[in-house]
């Protein structure tokens, strides 16, 4: 720290130091050229002598900027290599000058070579430095500039040739070395003048005084050239105006690095002065060529600049060509969708935009898959990206011809209609259904998908209110998800369908205040428990019962699961609803515990199942009540646990090592693979009662009933059919030796109070009597699936 603080003084002084000698330096060094520019004598040694001692004390400080800063480093390293290239030029100059007086006779061409070549190779360095500074200024990068910067020198070359010849100069009459030299080495300052001028435009560094330095550096070096033809002619030797001007633009250079930079700040980028630089040059180059065919004024220099000025600048216009098809392509890519190639959210919603604006007629159709989740699941992503590939290409099928089908989502397409004239929402739904329901196969892998379709519809002759884009595009996904919920193929928006989507999101509101905070039962009813009965089906003893969650609601009644499962699932509320459940189902089953054990069964969704949460919850539930974990049972659905095979595996062996029982719930609607049932640590098997409900009526039910019982028997299961209402179902299932049965025929799901007396702590459990018609606890009606 300390040294660098010493260091950075010691900087700053030698800095000032430096600048105030080349100042006094410089001034001598005009002085004496000025005034005695012929050479011989006293002061041709003396100002010799200054000019290598400013040459030495520039070269000194460009090389400390150097040292000094580093973020312009880019710029001031060209900078310092066109000081010491200009400085060696004078020495070698003036060496040969000397050579040229005293020894021999140097040949003509190469005496004024050294000064030349080093002020147009200087002012190549000085460009690729302003260049640099302006990329780091803006960000801009132009990997072809030179380019530009070639054909601009040759173009002013050509125009400056044509100049000479047109107004007759005198210039005419110099050996042609000397005029090209003197020519090419105009163009490079003017050039280098014009860059200077774009840089600081834009880059914005008007007010950096670095960039005035730099800009009267240029101008002195150029008003030597301007001046030769009258001062000192074509020469570049010791007194003339181009080595005298060209020596104090070494040392305005050499001031200007020294300055401290203004503050800097990044600009975007921008291609508009290549543009106009390009297209200059073009065009002198194309005038310069027309002269000399048109007018007679031909002049051999003047038409080889122009030709390679001309291909220089081309090979810069097809270069900005490509780069605008390539500008043209990602703005292509901008507004499609990577995976499938239809329009992404952005065009859509710009095309949708431009529809509103206009007032046309517009439908929108949000079509959203169903079960695109399971294939994800089941097959992993890359037969889900080509299931979604698939179902672009077939929507794009069904699609009249002038919609814009486009990608918003995951699995969320829209398709966009103007002009909906003489269309039919329904044929057209119709359509897009079919197609998608034609997707049965992806990499040979059987999908089974649907679609849920939100209309929302802009009616520019009856539309009195404001419908913007995103309004309507709001209502199609309000109609959606209403068509979602009902199982229904397509809904079209309106009013009504709003007043649904608040109620669901009020219900929702509701659910989760009763899930999350104590005392939302006074405004929105509860969560209860119901309990359906299990019996041993060769005693007819109660063995289990199964808990059955209500929602027991201030105002709608008893509402059964399916009107609130479904809401809780896509509010992530579910595995705080199963806690609750297990809770108030365990500490119920630990207060029923008598001489005989009663199991209780939990039904445990398959998103709850995948949350490590679940077995926490379970432990919770058992220790707080002391409930043997044998007495548990959790109620997977066959659907559940094939959904996400791996995970559902998993899971239900590390509730298996809890001692807790596993249930395979709704057997015989999913997949009904038994093959799964040997890697499956599950207790029970519970037979849906569709089947159940078939056993008396038909043979082949109760045959495929009959080995399946068998099977289970095999891997050690032990089998409860579910859903028996009647005596003959009952018989015919003991008959074939299924273990325990479930149904309207033992009771109805209850509240806990209405089966205590029947398993009440009080010796031998009291055998079930079959009722014809037990109606308590029953369950409001109409199940509002909102
Ligand atoms: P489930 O697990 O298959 O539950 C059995 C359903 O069948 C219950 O409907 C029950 O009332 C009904 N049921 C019982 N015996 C008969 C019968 O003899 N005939 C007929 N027709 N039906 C009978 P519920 O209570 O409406 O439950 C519906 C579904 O909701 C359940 O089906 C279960 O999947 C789910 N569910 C209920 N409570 C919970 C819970 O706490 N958590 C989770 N995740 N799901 C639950
Ligand atoms: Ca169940
Ligand atoms: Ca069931």
């Amino acid at each position: 720290m300390g040294n660098e603080l010493r260091l950075g003084a010691g900087f700053v002084s030698s800095t000032r130091v430096l600048r105030c000698g080349l100042a006094f330096v410089t001034v001598v060094w005009i002085a004496l050229s000025v005034f005695h520019p012929g050479p011989g004598g006293v002061y041709d040694g003396m100002r010799t002598a200054f000019g290598l001692l400013l040459t030495v004390t520039a070269g000194t400080l460009l090389a400390l900027r150097l040292r000094g800063s580093s973020d312009e480093r880019e710029m001031w390293r060209p900078a310092m290599l066109a000081g010491h290239v200009l400085g060696i030029g004078y020495v070698a100059q003036t060496t040969i000058s000397g050579l040229d007086a005293s020894v021999e006779h140097v040949p003509e061409p190469w005496r004024d070579l050294p000064l030349a070549a080093a002020m147009l190779l200087a002012c190549g360095l000085l460009y690729r430095g302003l260049v640099q500074w302006n990329r780091f200024r803006t960000a801009m990068s132009d990997p072809a500039d030179w380019l530009n910067g070639l054909s601009a020198v040759l173009a002013l070359a050509g125009l400056g040739n044509l100049a000479i010849r047109w107004s007759g100069s005198p210039i005419g009459r110099w050996p042609w070395w000397q005029q090209q030299g003197w020519l090419l080495a105009m163009g490079a300052a003017l050039m280098v003048l014009g860059t200077l001028c774009a840089v600081a435009s834009i880059a914005e560094l008007a007010r950096d005084s670095r960039v005035w330095l730099l800009t009267a550096a240029v101008t002195v070096g150029l008003g030597g050239l301007v001046a030769a033809p009258w001062a000192s002619g074509p020469t570049f030797a010791p007194g003339s105006s181009i080595q005298t001007c060209s020596l104090t633009a070494l040392a305005l250079l050499a001031y200007a690095s020294s300055q401290d930079p203004e503050p800097s700040r990044s600009r975007p980028s921008t291609t508009s002065s290549t543009t106009a630089g390009t297209l200059v040059v073009l065009v002198s180059s194309v005038l310069i060529l027309a002269l000399c065919a048109g007018s007679g004024l031909s002049d051999r220099a003047a038409v080889v600049y122009a030709l390679v000025a001309f291909a220089g600048a081309s090979a810069q216009g097809v270069r900005m060509m490509r780069d605008l098809a390539h500008l043209a392509q990602s703005r292509l890519e901008a507004r499609t969708d990577d995976l499938t190639g239809v329009a992404n959210r952005r065009e859509l919603m710009a095309r949708l935009e431009i529809a509103v604006t206009e007032q046309t007629d517009v439908m929108l159709l949000l079509v959203d898959l169903d079960r695109f989740k399971d294939v994800n699941d089941r097959y992993g992503h890359a037969t889900g990206d080509e299931l979604l590939r698939h179902v672009a290409g077939m929507l794009q099928q069904a699609a009249p011809s002038h919609a814009l089908l486009a990608r918003i989502g995951g699995d969320e397409f829209a398709m966009l209609i103007r002009d909906t004239a003489g269309l039919d929402v329904e044929t057209i739904v119709k359509s897009l259904v079919a197609s998608i329901a034609g997707i049965t196969e992806v990499y040979d892998r059987t999908v089974n998908v649907g679609v849920s379709i939100g209309i929302a519809v802009r009616d520019s002759s009856t539309a009195s209110e404001d419908v913007d884009a995103g309004e309507l595009l709001r209502r199609a996904d309000v109609a959606m998800y209403v068509a979602k919920r009902n199982q229904a193929d397509a809904s079209v928006y309106d009013e009504s369908l709003e007043w649904q989507a608040r109620q669901r999101s009020e219900r929702a509101e509701a659910l989760r205040a009763i899930l999350t905070s104590e005392n939302a039962g006074a405004l929105h009813g509860e969560l209860v428990t119901h309990y359906q009965p299990q019996i041993n089906a060769s005693t007819g003893a109660i063995t289990g019962v199964e808990a059955l969650v209500r929602w027991q609601h201030p105002t709608l009644g008893l509402l059964a699961p399916d009107a609130f499962l479904p809401l809780a699932e896509e509010e992530g509320l579910m595995t705080r609803l199963t806690g609750h459940v297990l809770q108030q189902a365990v500490t119920q089953a630990a207060h029923w515990q008598g001489a005989q054990p009663v199991r209780i069964a939990v039904n445990v969704s398959a998103s709850s199942l995948a949350d490590p949460e679940l077995l926490r919850l379970i432990d919770q539930a058992l220790t707080s009540t002391g409930l043997p974990s044998q007495l548990l049972t959790i109620e997977i659905t066959e659907t559940a646990l094939m959904s996400r095979p791996e995970e559902a595996l998993e899971a239900v062996r590390r509730v298996s090592e809890m001692g807790v029982g596993i249930s395979i719930d709704d057997y015989g609607t999913g997949y009904s693979s038994l093959t799964y049932l040997n890697d499956l640590a599950a207790s029970e098997l519970k037979i849906d009662r569709k089947l159940t409900q078939r056993v008396v009526t038909s043979p082949r039910t109760a045959t495929i009933v009959a080995g399946t019982i068998k099977l289970a028997h095999h891997l050690g299961l032990r089998v409860v059919a579910e859903g028996v209402e009647d005596q003959s179902t009952h018989d015919a299932l003991r008959g074939i030796e299924c273990d325990e049965l479930q149904g309207f025929f033992y009771g109805r799901p209850r509240p806990p109070d209405l089966l205590d007396n029947r398993l009440r702590p009080r010796g031998p459990l009291a055998s079930i009597i079959p009722r014809s018609r037990d109606t308590h606890g029953d369950i409001a009606t109409p199940h509002q699936a909102l």
